[in-house]
């Protein structure tokens, strides 16, 4: 039986089709950076999305559902990034197609359907594939899953010998050290003995889990039962789930009859791009260094994409780091590929034609996509020639050593002065089959790391504190009131923690409340100033910070003392108003932008303070004049419109349906607070012209806002722009001061306010013109060197063709004279040139000499340096041009005559 021939896309869709079919509710996948898992830096299954369900968090909407997720391994548990390129099957992105049961059903139907779907509906011949088991393990207690075991001969016709038991390293899955986990049961697919890799390795003999290419994975059926703790231990779940995953790469590659994943219409296109824009043509061999190339930049340039869009961006740290390596990686295999301008952000569009029907999200932010690797490629790319020189020469003495390692400090100065990623470093090596010297490069890091920590030393009178240490303020009134009485708790000073004893008259502490309306500084919103009173004594707070939920007022006490357990009224300055404008202005020009440049506007930090407010975001170039200004009157429509603001507390996932807009990498809680612009109540919260996840303080009502002026807008990294804005206070101290540099340049200038610009313009047109008349008035003054060389060119002696210009010049400037021997070059085309001149009492001797007569061992270098004792002085330069200087004016001629002599010396006895 031969199976079908499918499509990626037509394998895709005949997934989710068939489990649908089952009952299964299909689920977009999650981006592949994930909103609010800190022990995840990128998805890496398809289960991650649904880990809570799993920890019985929160309770599922649908008891199956099936999906085609983004997963990225390139870090943490599931790294392939070291088999990309050298094998035919692993990638670092690739989708993951999966079904899930949420305590409905369990293996029976898992295997059941899953050996449907490979052999009956794709059609793949049953005597092709194995089925693994899960036999036990000692050290956690696991028994063996023998119950799998009979059912894949009890549900399936696979023959019993077709079922292995392997230990936990295969078949027990986890995600990652800690998270939900279970015994698994894989499916795998015997390519033929052509496929094996390891022929020559002596011993070896094929087999599933065997470690060669012949028998890959397909399918890993996962039977989530437990969690492991942060202990190590594992706890059993109180539900019982299916969690699945098959690679769709691997997939299309059996459907599509091909031997690698890389000659499946999902690589192909990108591959025969490269091909197109280098040159260099692919021919799909594993070992071959130019193949390898293809394979890792086709890999990695999807992974970019995919990345970047989902809000990854190249930096030194985190997540961030780990797109800057695998970018990094790319240059260098571009290069391998005689690459050495900017070149893989040229791939962008392909992989979107490639890929943006199952994921659309990747064509609204394919410019900004292209932006930042452009930018990123071409700024590694400054430093990576001069690298590869530097790594040549670490691994020639690598190669002399006795165990064959380059040295950590070579791998830290390629590091730190080159970008390369240690493990770049690392990969090239390994291609000369050297080692690198690891553990002296972390120390270096590390002695790096603990210098900027010292530069860095803060000069708050903050000592650490440990969290724990810290008691809790409540903080809610931050949202309702300006002042509240509230009793002091402690404070905090240079020693630590006090709860009890006092403070007086200019002692620098921060003040802890029982409550506070003062709010902490976070989410881009700064911190409150005020002032702390009580009958004995008065303390300015100069910000408001917040350890853990212990909200501190950071200030000076002004007059009196303080005492623990005083009552105190806590007020906040009026900067508080211009705070609130100033933040919910920023949501509103968040809306304004995503409504005028469209969604691949994402917010990436902001700043609001009492004076001005900043917001940065994701688009991939300058907004134009007219779009910002429509942004802008957009916001003053609404602030027009006065429209109320309201909030909600709301569980996060209804936060997120409602399509709130979170900051990427921000860590939530369960609960979240929603704003929303114009929306009368909390109910109303869903009509909202603009939902933010955001824990600040805002206006009532729009109107409030009295005004709103975006005043800059710049770059501050490729495919990030900062807008800086004004509202309210500050923008009428702003138009206050323009108005006052209106009216002084209008008495300036002696005209009217209007007339201002037309003047100004009308000056500098002026002064143009002035300007370029001064300019033609200096050529015309002072000796024409130009016409002195043409005559000295005329007056000539010839060899053969070559001229022979020597003479003197009236003094000049010596970029004059070195134009004049440029000059002379071209129009004689052949010629040795000899000029010199004199100002005051030193000597400037000029020679030149073309191409031609230079191959006949005249060199200018030579001649000046041969003349310039002459005249008592030195000079040298390279053969087509050279320069000496000397101190004797009334030499001269003889050091002219002695030139003259030389050249035609050297010509004539060629
Ligand atoms: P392998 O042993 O081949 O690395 P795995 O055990 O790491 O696979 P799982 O974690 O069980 O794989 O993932 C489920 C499925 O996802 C695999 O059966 C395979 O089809 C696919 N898959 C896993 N890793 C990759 C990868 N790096 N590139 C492409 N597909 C992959
Ligand atoms: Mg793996």
């Amino acid at each position: 039986m031969r199976h079908k021939v499918l499509s990626a896309a037509q394998i895709r869709s005949s997934f989710i089709d068939f489990f649908k079919s089952k009952g299964h509710e299909f689920v977009p996948s999650s981006p592949i950076v994930p909103i609010n898992d800190q022990t995840l830096l990128f998805a890496n299954a398809g289960m991650n999305q649904f880990k809570d369900i799993f920890l019985g968090l929160v309770s599922p909407e649908y008891s199956r559902a099936v999906n085609s997720q983004k997963c990225l391994r390139v870090s943490g548990k599931h790294n392939d990034l070291e088999e990309v390129g050298k094998d035919t099957y692993h990638h670092t992105f690739f989708e993951m197609l999966g079904n899930w049961s949420f305590d409905d059903y369990f293996k029976a139907e898992a295997i059941e359907w899953a050996w449907q779907l490979l052999t009956e509906v794709w059609g793949i011949e049953p005597g092709r594939l194995w089925a693994t088991v899960f036999a036990g393990d000692k050290a956690d207690g696991l028994p063996e899953d023998e119950e799998a075991a009979k059912l894949w001969t009890k549900v399936t016709p696979i023959s019993p010998d077709r079922v292995l038991a392997f230990g936990r390293k295969d078949n027990f899955w986890e995600m990652g050290d800690t998270g939900p986990c279970g015994p698994c049961s894989e499916i795998h697919i015997d390519l033929g003995p052509d496929m094996c890799d390891k022929k020559d390795v002596p011993g070896h003999s094929c087999g599933v889990n065997a470690g060669c290419s012949r028998f890959i994975e397909l399918w890993n059926l996962v039977f989530i039962q437990y969690n492991r703790t942060e202990n190590g231990k594992l706890l059993s779940l109180g539900a019982k789930y299916v969690d699945t995953g098959a690679g769709l790469e691997r997939i299309a590659a059996v459907l599509q009859n091909k031997k690698s994943n890389y000659d499946t219409d999902l690589f192909m296109p990108v591959i025969d791009r490269i091909s197109g824009i280098t040159g260099h043509k692919y021919t799909s061999r594993l070992g071959n260094k130019t193949d390898n190339a293809f394979r890792v930049i086709a890999d990695h340039i999807r992974t970019l994409v995919f990345a970047i869009t989902d809000g990854a961006i190249p930096s030194n740290e985190g997540r961030g780091y780990v797109i800057r390596r695998i970018l990094r990686r790319a240059s260098r295999y571009a290069r391998v590929l005689g690459m050495h301008e900017p070149f893989i952000y040229k791939l962008v569009p392909i992989v979107v034609d490639t890929m943006s029907d199952a994921f659309g999200e990747i064509k609204e932010r394919a410019d900004f996509v292209s932006t930042v690797i452009e930018s990123e490629e071409a700024s590694f790319g400054r430093t990576l020639d001069r690298g590869i020189e530097i790594f040549a020469d670490a691994a020639e003495r690598a190669e002399h050593t006795a165990d064959k390692t380059i040295s950590g400090e070579d791998a830290f100065q390629l590091y730190d002065t080159y970008g390369f990623p240690l493990d770049l470093t690392q990969l090239m090596a390994n291609e000369r089959g050297l080692k690198v010297d690891t553990v002296k490069f972390e120390e270096l890091m590390e002695e790096q790391r603990q210098r900027a920590r010292a530069a860095q030393k803060s000069d708050s009178l903050m000592p650490t504190l440990a969290d724990a240490e810290l008691p809790v303020t409540e903080d809610m009134q931050k949202y309702r009131m300006d002042s509240c009485d509230a009793l002091i708790v402690g404070w905090i000073d240079k020693e630590g923690l006090k709860n009890k004893g006092k403070i007086t008259a200019g002692d620098e502490v921060a003040i802890i409340l029982d409550k506070t309306c003062f709010y902490a500084e976070a989410g881009g919103q700064v911190g409150d100033c005020g002032i702390i009173k009580s009958d004995k004594g008065q303390f300015i707070v100069e910000g408001t910070t917040k350890i853990a939920n212990c909200v501190l007022h950071q200030g000076r006490v002004a007059e009196g003392a303080f005492n623990v357990g005083d009552k105190v009224t806590a007020t906040v300055s009026k900067d508080r108003n211009s705070i609130k404008k100033n933040h919910t202005a920023t949501h509103l020009l968040q809306w304004a932008l995503q409504d005028v440049l469209g969604k691949s506007v994402a917010q990436q930090g902001s700043f609001v303070g009492p004076d001005y407010l900043r917001f940065d975001f994701t688009y991939p170039k300058a907004p134009s004049p007219e779009e910002l200004k429509e942004a802008e009157q957009k916001v003053r429509e609404k602030i027009a419109e006065d429209l109320p603001v309201t909030w909600a507390v709301l569980p996060k996932e209804q936060a997120q349906k409602l399509g709130a807009m979170a900051l990427f990498g921000e860590k939530y809680g369960s609960e979240v607070r929603v704003v929303g612009i114009g929306a009368e109540s909390e109910n109303g919260i869903s009509e909202a012209i603009s939902r933010e996840f955001c824990g600040g303080t805002h206006v009532d009502r729009l109107g409030s806002i009295g005004g709103f002026k975006i005043i800059k807008e710049e770059s501050i990294s490729a495919g990030v722009r900062r807008i800086t804005a004004l509202t309210g206070h500050g923008l009428a101290k702003y138009l206050e001061q323009r108005s006052d540099i209106v009216d002084q340049l209008s008495q300036m200038l002696k005209v009217p306010a209007e007339a201002v610009s037309n003047r100004v313009e009308q000056l500098l047109a002026e002064n143009k013109r002035l300007a370029k008349e001064l300019k033609t008035a200096g050529t015309s003054s002072g000796p024409d060197i130009m016409s002195e060389a043409q005559t000295l060119l005329q007056k000539c002696e010839k060899i053969g063709g070559a001229h022979i210009i020597v003479g003197r010049i009236s003094t000049t400037p010596i970029e004059r004279a070195r134009e004049a021997v440029d000059m002379l070059k071209k129009k004689a085309k052949s010629a040795a040139i000899v000029l010199g001149f004199a100002d005051g009492d030193k000597v400037t001797l000029l020679s030149g000499v073309t191409d031609d007569l230079i191959k006949k061992g005249l060199k200018a270098g030579d001649i000046v340096k041969a003349i310039a004792p002459i005249v008592d002085g030195g000079g040298g330069g390279r053969p087509q041009m050279a320069q000496a200087g000397g101190k004797k004016p009334e030499k001269i001629n003889d050091a002219l005559n002695k030139a003259a002599e030389i050249i035609k010396e050297k010509l004539v006895s060629r």
